[in-house]
């Protein structure tokens, strides 16, 4: 038997009264897990599989299945629930994560990623379009998607005022420098946007959510860690799509 702190990113019933869990641990990636009697499982052991929540799971391997033997809830995130937008925004986290993280996976930032921005999320500390910003981006850069933000890629400049960000391939090239390409996807932002991005991609992870940006460069930043995950994921996700038509 074995042990592993999780959060649930997903849940299918499976049959009348069993179902599937995808747990994103911090050691070994995502997980699924298959919890036998689920509808009949109440207490602590119930709302510790459900998703989102954040718990300690008591797992027996069997082939190439594993079974819950039993949970412990660590935190539940039962705030997230009190508001639409917020539950919503942690679904397309979630979905995201799952897509993104495989089996095996090791990265401990990966869970402290999504376990901070679900803790911002649920008491309000932060701004839920910041949260999201930096949860694009910064996954990304973890799972080997760093934009490469140091310099105009032509001059070397370092704090243009002006520069044209490249959404499929990460560079930019100050306004001096920048010739149109219609070729390619540009996106024009400012020097704060590229302050913002800096941070969120290089920062240490103890500072990552230590700072502010002004309402109109997080309109900026917003379309452009969103442009840049799902060109580079090369797919949509449903929860983004709901999660968007209700803010
Ligand atoms: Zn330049």
């Amino acid at each position: 038997m074995t042990t592993v702190e999780g959060i649930v990113l997903k849940e299918r019933s499976v049959g009348e009264q069993d179902k599937f869990i995808d747990i994103l641990t911090k050691e070994s990636g995502v997980l699924e897990i298959s919890v036998k009697g689920a509808r009949k499982i109440n207490g602590r052991t119930g709302s510790s599989t459900q998703l989102l929540a954040y718990s300690r799971f008591c797992i027996d391997k069997r082939g190439n299945y594993m079974y819950l033997n039993s949970a412990e809830p660590i935190h539940i995130f039962y705030g997230l629930r009190e508001s639409l937008t917020k539950i919503s925004l942690a679904s397309y986290f979630a979905e995201v994560m799952r897509f993104c993280i495989k089996p095996e996976a090791q990265n401990g930032d990966i869970m402290r990623l999504m376990l901070n921005c679900l803790h911002y999320l649920e008491t309000g500390e932060r701004d839920e379009r910041l949260l999201k910003s930096v949860f694009e981006l910064r996954l990304m850069s973890e799972i080997g998607y760093m934009p490469d933000v140091v310099a105009c890629r032509s001059c070397g400049a370092y704090e243009p005022e002006e520069l044209f960000f490249c959404i499929a391939d990460g560079g930019f090239f100050c306004a001096d420098c920048f010739e149109n390409d219609s070729s390619a996807d540009y996106m024009k932002i400012k020097l704060p946007v590229l302050s913002a991005v800096r941070h969120i991609v290089l920062a240490d992870f103890g500072r990552l959510f230590n700072f502010r940006v002004s309402e109109g460069s997080q309109q900026r930043l917003s379309a452009l860690a969103e442009a840049y995950m799902l060109t580079h994921l090369e797919r949509s996700f449903g929860t983004l799509d709901f999660y968007k038509s209700i803010v």
